[in-house]
């Protein structure tokens, strides 16, 4: 599967006007389900937006059992020369040492920004109506950042012995440790980021999440330098609560909150939050964003309980693609992908399981087609 594809896979290169690629974007299918949605989704920028030419890369396992690499030089070197990419998700096994390949890709890249837009659609009842919430997530530091140390290690036996020689603190012998670096620096470009996409998007309220009671140090710091970074706020409200409290003010009215700006395990664990207020996982796109590079990727994982039955729901992905097009200055073709994928929800005679439906991921994929505005 790797290897530059374009015009030798997939069906070819598609060209604008003037004959040539308008575009050039590294797409990374990844595994599990994220063929079958990758497929879809790129079937519909396709149509929405002729004249992209996909570079296909792999990455994951996909990647280890062709190239013995998770994360081949290949993959990167394309995502630098195109500095656009869309994934679909990648496994990452639990409690293997194995390192997440997603959280590599964002650190390798500097992306240090997740942008998550949650809204309620139509034709999906929830029990809010009305959410239109952006998770502004920091994507580099904080617990993601991988210090980990093995517990029984001789790496975790230094660190015990370095904290009782230096704060008298004392971990147990059993512990495995993982720790959470916040810094200034990776604060204020997140905070100014948050910033810059209210301000551009007529958002009028940040929420802050944190937890600087306990952790005055990492979360404190985060707290501290939203707070005190001398930038430009415009009309943009800032406020914090502490991420216990928000969780539960979340699920009971989420409709006063606007853009969320969470550090990143807060940031990961919220998103998900937020797609099951409106309908779930298979609806929710996302971004990842730096000074560099983009990388466009559903908020939902690889979903091993249903890979490979193409009964996956394509509309993260897609919406994903539909966020890439507004990235590449194509306006109009990220505002058909989203009214279409309106349209097929409004009407709801297509739809997957996870929406109370029985159609497959390709149908759902032929009917955004389908009710794309010419
Ligand atoms: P998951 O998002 O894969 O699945 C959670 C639940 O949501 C499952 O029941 C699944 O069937 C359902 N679901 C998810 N996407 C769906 C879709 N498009 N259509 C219909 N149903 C959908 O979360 P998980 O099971 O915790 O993670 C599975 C793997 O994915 C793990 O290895 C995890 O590390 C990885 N993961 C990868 C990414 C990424 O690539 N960015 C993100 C999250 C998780």
């Amino acid at each position: 599967m790797s290897g530059a594809v374009g015009s030798t896979a997939g069906g070819g290169t598609k060209t604008g006007r003037e004959g040539v690629p308008r575009h050039r974007v590294t797409l990374i299918p990844g595994d599990g389900i994220g063929p079958e949605v990758a497929s879809a989704a790129r079937g519909v920028l396709d149509a929405a937006c002729p004249g992209i030419e996909w570079i296909e890369r792999a990455a994951g396992s996909v990647a280890l059992a062709e190239h013995g690499d998770l994360l081949p030089e290949a993959t990167l070197g394309s995502i630098r020369e195109t500095r656009v990419a869309i994934k679909g998700p990648i496994t990452t096994p639990v409690g293997t040492g194995f390192r997440s390949v997603n959280v590599a890709l964002r650190q390798e890249l500097d992306l240090f920004a997740a942008v998550r837009p949650t809204r309620s659609l139509p034709g999906v009842p929830t029990r809010h109506r009305g959410v239109d919430i952006v998770v502004i997530r920091e994507n580099t530091e904080d617990l993601y950042q991988g210090i980990e140390f093995a517990a029984g290690s001789p790496q975790a036996e230094a660190l015990r012995d370095e904290l009782r020689r230096i704060a008298g603190l004392d971990v147990r012998p059993d512990a495995g440790v993982t720790l959470k670096p916040i810094s200034v620096a990776g604060t204020r470009r997140i905070v100014r980021f948050a910033f810059e996409y209210a301000k551009a998007n007529r958002r009028a309220r940040i929420t802050l999440g944190h937890k600087a009671g306990i952790m005055p140090t990492s979360d404190g710091l985060f707290l501290r330098t939203a707070r005190e970074d001398p930038i430009d706020h415009g009309d943009v409200e800032l406020e914090d609560v502490q991420i216990d409290h928000l969780t539960a003010q979340l699920v009971r009215g989420p409709g006063r909150f606007d853009v969320l700006l969470l550090p990143n395990l807060y940031g990961d664990i919220i998103s998900d939050l937020c797609a099951g207020l409106v309908g779930g996982l298979g609806l929710i796109p996302g971004a990842n964003i730096g000074w560099e590079y983009a990388l466009f990727e559903p908020v939902h994982g690889s979903a091993p309980d249903i890979a490979g039955r193409g009964v996956a729901n394509p509309i993260a992905m897609i919406l994903s693609g539909g966020m890439m097009l507004r990235h590449l200055g194509e306006l109009r073709a990220a505002d058909a992908v989203e009214t279409a994928v309106d349209t097929v929800l409004r009407e709801g005679a297509v739809r997957t399981a996870d929406l109370g439906g029985s159609s497959s991921t390709g149908a759902v994929a032929d009917a955004i087609v389908a009710s794309l505005p010419s």
